[in-house]
């Protein structure tokens, strides 16, 4: 099928939910990927975040064909050796030292919310305002931007908002109802965010003093993004929860929760549950893709290519007016713009780019962590050309 059917047959059958681009995608490679009508491009979205090992990793795809012939799925009534062994990564690779597991992002936040309130017998939830948890009725609701909320109410009772990066805010806000607060360490959906220097430790401190645990949303940020396995280990600042999702097994559909002994604990038999959660096929996908994270030195490589980039990102910053800010962690990159970004994206698509537009007029790059700094400078240039055109 060439592009356009793709698109009629899309309006005709799935529910409109996503504002597209017009390109279909059917094969991809590494940091590259190809559309329906033979075009390439270099591709900074990543499915977003997903694939930092690359798209269609050999070894991803190797664990998951020798698993497909073995076993794909049984139910979590019975024990598996590839949970286990998956947890016991997470766990080595990580600063806690349980988890559970589930399909996707919200799910896992969900799962933290849910734990968090059964260890501490308390219903309330702070999270920040612009944070993006998911799109179930619960993450929305902990999503502190009314966009995502409108026309879905009554929403889940609860939650508080304080603005990102003020840490006053957050302790005028807890109270001892307050189970937990929710954080992203960066902030993916608005903007790639960083927190101002000392925040996180800061909110890990008051958290500590207040006794409401602290969790960190690394759906995002988690899998080598911001140049450690997880943005924890790069604030040097332990939650006492994390979610994660997106990146975890290569592009196979998973999520996770971890958290401390004291805390797991919480959960007994029957709390919670997800059939699919952990499947075998799943584990096998996320165990190949974080050993070769591991193998493949790949979180040096997102330090030190984000490093780069972000440098070249400067260098046009200096000849653009347009450009307002770069920022970002490893290869967790946003470039701020003093204009909406929607149509730079159509512009970078021309140029064999892809790459999305986050709050508006903020393009955000979170490529594969393979990708080399000869493909950052094709990126660069294509940037430069498109904003040289405007
Ligand atoms: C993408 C994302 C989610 C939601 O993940 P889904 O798998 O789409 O449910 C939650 N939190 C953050 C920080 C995300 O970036």
């Amino acid at each position: 099928m060439n592009t356009q059917e793709i698109i009629e047959m899309d309006s005709k059958y799935v529910m409109q939910t996503y504002g597209r681009h017009k390109i279909a995608l059917v094969k991809g490679k590494d940091t590259t990927v190809w559309d329906a009508d033979g075009n390439s491009y270099i591709d900074c979205v990543a499915g977003i975040a997903v694939n930092n090992v690359g798209h269609s990793n050999p070894k991803v795809g190797e664990a998951i064909c020798n698993q497909v012939k073995k076993l794909i799925h049984t139910s979590n009534l019975y024990y598996t050796e590839e949970q286990v062994t998956l947890a016991k990564l997470l766990v080595d690779v990580s600063p806690h030292q349980k988890a559970f597991f589930c399909n996707s992002g919200a799910e896992a936040n969900e799962g933290a919310i849910k734990l968090a309130r059964k260890h501490s017998g308390k219903g309330e939830i702070i999270t920040m305002i612009n944070s993006f948890h998911g799109r179930t009725i619960t993450t929305i609701t902990a999503t502190g931007q009314p966009k995502y909320q409108k026309g879905f109410e009554p929403l889940t009772p609860g939650f508080k908002y304080a603005p990102y990066g003020d840490i006053e805010a957050v302790k005028e806000m807890i109270s001892p109802s307050t189970a937990a607060v929710l954080v992203e360490p960066v902030q993916g959906e608005s903007g790639v965010i960083v927190p101002p220097e000392g925040y996180l430790k800061q909110l890990k401190e008051v958290c500590e003093d207040s006794n409401v645990l602290l969790i960190f949303d690394e759906v995002q940020t988690g899998f080598g993004r911001t140049g450690e396995m997880f943005a924890s280990q790069t604030f040097g600042v332990t939650p006492d929860i994390t979610s994660l999702a997106k990146a975890i097994a290569g592009g196979f559909p998973m999520g996770a929760v971890l958290a401390n002994n004291d805390v797991a604990e919480s959960f007994v038999p029957g709390d919670h549950a997800a059939t699919f959660g952990g499947n075998p096929l799943g584990c096998a996908a996320a165990k190949a893709s974080i050993n070769f994270i591991l193998e493949e030195k790949l979180l040096d490589k997102s330090k030190e290519n984000g490093s780069y980039f972000v440098e070249k990102l400067l260098k046009l910053q200096n000849q653009h007016e347009l450009i307002n800010e770069v920022r970002g962690k490893g290869l967790m990159v946003g470039v701020e713009m003093k204009t909406d970004c929607g149509c730079m994206v159509d512009e970078l698509f021309k140029e064999g780019i892809i790459v999305n537009c986050a709050a508006g007029n903020v393009l955000r790059f979170v490529p594969p962590l393979t990708i080399t700094k000869e493909q950052i400078d094709t990126v660069t240039a294509a940037l430069n050309n498109v904003l040289s055109r405007y």
